[in-house]
């Protein structure tokens, strides 16, 4: 298992993580913004625990997030 973090609040809603790693990521037709699929949140900050097939893909959409909002393991 590994940990996801998303700051949701900074989103900018480019999908970029949607396009990467579609099972983990939605886009919210609410805001805009994305959501992460399975989050809970904590003060605003959404987190999720996640099989470690999923890794590559989540770490390549982290990487590809713009304003640098989705951590991996807390980095
Ligand atoms: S890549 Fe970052 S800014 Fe873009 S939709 Fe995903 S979380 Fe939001």
């Amino acid at each position: 298992m590994f940990k996801i973090t998303h700051y949701r609040d900074k989103c900018i809603g480019c999908f970029a993580c949607v396009e990467i790693a579609p099972d983990r990521w939605r886009i919210s037709k609410k805001d805009g913004r994305c959501t992460l699929v399975g989050g809970k949140q904590k003060k605003g900050i959404y987190h999720v625990d996640a099989h470690e097939e999923e890794l590559e893909e989540n770490k390549r959409a982290a990487a590809s997030c713009p304003v640098n909002i989705i951590k991996i393991n807390g980095k």
